[in-house]
Protein backbone atom coordinates (compact mmCIF):
# COMPACT_ATOMS: atom_id res chain seq x y z
CA UNK A 1 0.00 0.00 0.00
CA UNK A 2 1.29 3.35 -1.05
CA UNK A 3 1.39 6.41 1.57
CA UNK A 4 1.61 10.04 0.67
CA UNK A 5 4.20 10.90 3.33
CA UNK A 6 7.64 13.00 3.31
CA UNK A 7 10.48 10.57 4.40
CA UNK A 8 12.88 12.84 7.15
CA UNK A 9 16.21 11.15 5.51
CA UNK A 10 15.88 11.33 1.60
CA UNK A 11 12.10 13.79 1.09
CA UNK A 12 10.70 11.26 -0.68
CA UNK A 13 7.34 11.86 -0.84
CA UNK A 14 5.91 7.78 -1.13
CA UNK A 15 6.18 5.24 1.93
CA UNK A 16 4.95 2.02 1.49
CA UNK A 17 3.40 -0.77 3.79
CA UNK A 18 1.86 -4.89 3.45
CA UNK A 19 -1.04 -4.14 1.79
CA UNK A 20 -2.33 -5.99 4.99
CA UNK A 21 -1.72 -3.50 7.53
CA UNK A 22 -1.59 -4.40 10.84
CA UNK A 23 -1.38 -1.90 14.04
CA UNK A 24 2.13 -2.25 14.28
CA UNK A 25 3.62 -2.78 10.93
CA UNK A 26 6.13 -0.70 9.48
CA UNK A 27 5.83 2.19 6.98
CA UNK A 28 8.55 2.80 5.03
CA UNK A 29 10.27 5.18 2.87
CA UNK A 30 10.25 3.95 -0.89
CA UNK A 31 13.60 5.00 -2.11
CA UNK A 32 15.40 4.71 1.05
CA UNK A 33 13.72 1.88 3.22
CA UNK A 34 13.84 4.46 6.38
CA UNK A 35 11.02 3.63 8.78
CA UNK A 36 8.35 6.36 9.11
CA UNK A 37 5.57 4.87 11.52
CA UNK A 38 3.57 2.51 11.60
CA UNK A 39 0.20 1.58 10.44
CA UNK A 40 -2.02 2.57 13.68
CA UNK A 41 0.22 5.63 14.68
CA UNK A 42 -0.35 7.31 10.70
CA UNK A 43 -4.63 5.88 10.75
CA UNK A 44 -5.05 7.61 14.21
CA UNK A 45 -3.11 10.84 12.33
CA UNK A 46 -5.30 10.59 9.56
CA UNK A 47 -9.05 10.26 11.43
CA UNK A 48 -11.25 12.79 11.91
CA UNK A 49 -11.25 12.27 15.59
CA UNK A 50 -7.48 13.07 15.64
CA UNK A 51 -8.18 16.31 13.24
CA UNK A 52 -10.77 17.21 15.79
CA UNK A 53 -8.77 16.85 19.03
CA UNK A 54 -5.83 18.91 17.28
CA UNK A 55 -8.40 21.76 16.62
CA UNK A 56 -9.51 21.76 20.09
CA UNK A 57 -6.20 21.93 21.68
CA UNK A 58 -5.40 24.74 18.77
CA UNK A 59 -8.38 26.68 20.83
CA UNK A 60 -7.58 26.37 24.16
CA UNK A 61 -4.30 27.61 23.34
CA UNK A 62 -5.79 30.61 21.18
CA UNK A 63 -7.95 30.88 24.43
CA UNK A 64 -4.92 30.98 27.15
CA UNK A 65 -2.53 32.90 24.77
CA UNK A 66 -5.24 35.53 24.72
CA UNK A 67 -6.07 35.66 28.76
CA UNK A 68 -1.76 36.20 29.17
CA UNK A 69 -2.28 39.31 27.31
CA UNK A 70 -4.73 39.95 28.65
CA UNK A 71 -3.37 39.74 32.10
CA UNK A 72 -0.30 40.86 30.81
CA UNK A 73 -2.14 44.26 29.55
CA UNK A 74 -3.77 45.24 32.54
CA UNK A 75 -0.52 44.11 34.33
CA UNK A 76 1.15 46.67 32.07
CA UNK A 77 -1.51 49.21 32.88
CA UNK A 78 -0.80 48.50 36.44
CA UNK A 79 2.80 49.08 36.52
CA UNK A 80 2.35 52.21 34.18
CA UNK A 81 -0.01 53.74 37.16
CA UNK A 82 2.56 52.57 39.88
CA UNK A 83 5.24 54.10 38.17
ZN1 LIG B 1 13.75 8.02 2.21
Amino acid sequence: MKHEMTCPRCGNLEAISQDECNDWDEINCAECGEFITTCDLQLSLASRHYQMHTLSRSLDLLIAMSNDEIVAGSNQQRFEVAA
